[in-house]
């Protein structure tokens, strides 16, 4: 017999990503009452925030509403606000809400808050080149990207008009491969015939990795494969070179080339490396769990932390052997938490470790090239393509965004056109009213960053 509301199990999840979406809709038939409380509004798909910075996707085809997507199941309420404390004693989460604090208290509470950039102790790199983890990240990437091909449209001096349309992605990982790829094609591609001063076929896309090889999650092969078609795209690929230095005219490397130690190129993005959300170390702190290097939570086997069963980590915050930090790990995860849950209100107590099924991975080079690997399964070229468009179509949330993606692919990729180009001031500009130093000069176009003689 299903308990009157008021005296059900309560279930907090905090982060409505790949992991809290997916506890909360495993819980959809449990006696429970579930609160997800998420810092925005929406549900991310990071894996096409590359798409949205370069042109083809707008930020609601891979961002629905979180309220919209729950709307449906009767037992969970959601709640706008970043969790920054938790009372593990009164079982207890601080929200706030736009500065407004409240407590909500839980049962059960299942940590889902993913991941940010990291700058490997370099924050202030961020300014110059922002990362690709957020809608702000892609917006401000798209502002940057095609108002560069702007200015160096109006710039008449030489040097300044290369830095203009010079790009450096720093990490040959997925996604840096993903977006270094794309800003290749839409300048050779896409841009063709839309500017009157300059070639946009001439921009020289750079990626930089310190690491000896690219794609280190995917086999030697396909990461060759890879590389291959990358080049081939026009994309200048520079492994074991690590980043020393960036700041608005350009970056700083410790390479022994000259002509790599210092590259003028006034867009940079940063898709380098990740750590846990701040949560992980508050969580630490408040539980006694250790926390990894990357400030990601210790956890058991069965994804709770040691001496509280009633609290999980799950996803890109949890540090469970070595697990990557990938959507299926969260998702597979967080349906395990809520199992947990599930069982337990049966009566059944069995701590069950957690066990993840790889179910493989990839990463687009360009349209139609992909590489993928699924079980045996090794891919490239264009099957590795269509098997990369079929997977992110399926998991994507919804049926009007699986609708608009691929109505927007067809334009992009079948078609010329980068549906989503308009940019914004405020895309470009709104960064300094995140960082630390208001005084700090603009990285982008400015009147006195750059020389606005119309280009012969
Ligand atoms: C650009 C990019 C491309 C990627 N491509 C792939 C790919 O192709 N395949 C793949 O498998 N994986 C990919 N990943 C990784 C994948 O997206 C993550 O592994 C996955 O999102 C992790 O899920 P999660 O639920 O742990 O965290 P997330 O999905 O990041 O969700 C965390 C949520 O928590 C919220 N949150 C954080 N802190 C708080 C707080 N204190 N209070 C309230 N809410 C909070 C955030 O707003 C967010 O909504 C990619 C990641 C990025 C950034």
């Amino acid at each position: 017999m299903s308990q009157p509301a008021s005296s059900r199990h309560r279930v907090v999840v905090v982060g409505g990503g790949f992991g809290g979406l997916s506890a909360v809709r495993a819980l959809r038939r449990a006696d429970v009452n579930v609160t997800l409380i998420d810092r925005v509004n929406h549900h991310l798909f990071q894996p096409l925030l590359y798409q949205m910075a370069t042109g083809i996707l707008s930020e609601g085809d891979i961002a629905p509403p979180l309220r919209e997507i729950l709307r449906r199941q009767r037992n969970v309420d959601v709640m706008l606000g970043e969790v920054t404390g938790v009372d593990v004693g009164a079982r207890e989460v601080t929200v706030d809400t736009y500065g407004q604090r409240s407590v909500v208290g839980y049962d059960s509470l299942i940590l889902a808050a993913g991941s940010r950039q990291s700058y490997f102790g370099h924050d202030e790199f961020a300014v110059d080149a922002p990362g690709m983890k957020s809608i702000d990240d892609a917006l401000e990437a798209r502002g940057r990207i095609f108002g560069a091909f702007e200015m160096a449209e109006v710039t008449s001096d030489p040097a300044a008009r290369e830095a203009w349309l010079t790009f450096v992605v720093v990490g040959a990982g997925p996604t840096g491969v993903e977006m270094a790829g794309q800003i290749a094609e839409l300048s050779r591609r896409s841009l063709h015939h839309n500017f009157r001063g300059i070639d946009p076929a001439q921009a020289r896309v750079v990626l930089l990795d310190g690491l000896p090889r690219a794609l280190g999650p995917f086999p030697k092969s396909l990461a060759r494969r890879a590389v291959k078609d990358l080049t081939s795209k026009g994309v200048e690929i520079h492994l074991g070179v690590m980043v020393t230095g960036v700041d608005a005219e350009g970056i700083d490397t410790n390479a022994d080339e000259p002509a790599l130690h210092r590259i003028p190129a006034r867009t940079k993005i940063w898709a380098a490396g990740v750590a846990a959300a701040p949560l992980g170390r508050i969580v630490a702190a408040a539980t006694g769990a250790g926390a990894d290097r990357a400030g990601r939570v210790q956890v058991q086997p069965d994804c709770t932390v040691a001496g509280h069963p009633e609290i999980f980590v799950v996803g890109d915050l949890m540090s469970l052997g070595k697990l990557p930090g990938v959507a299926e790990v969260a998702m597979q995860s967080a349906r395990h938490a809520a199992a947990t849950i599930r069982g337990r209100l049966g009566g059944d107590n069995t701590e069950r470790p957690f066990r993840y099924r790889d179910l493989g991975t990839m990463a687009t080079i360009s349209r139609f090239r992909a590489i993928a690997t699924a079980g045996p399964l090794r891919l490239s070229g264009f099957p590795g393509w269509l098997m990369w468009m079929f997977v992110h179509l399926m998991f994507l949330t919804g049926f009007k965004n699986r609708a608009a993606v691929l109505f927007n692919w067809l334009i992009a990729f079948i078609g010329h056109g980068r549906p989503q180009r308009a940019i914004t001031s405020q895309q470009v500009f709104a960064r300094l009213s995140l960082t630390a130093d208001p005084t700090r000069a603009p990285a982008q176009p400015t009147p006195s960053a750059t020389s606005h003689q119309q280009a012969s």
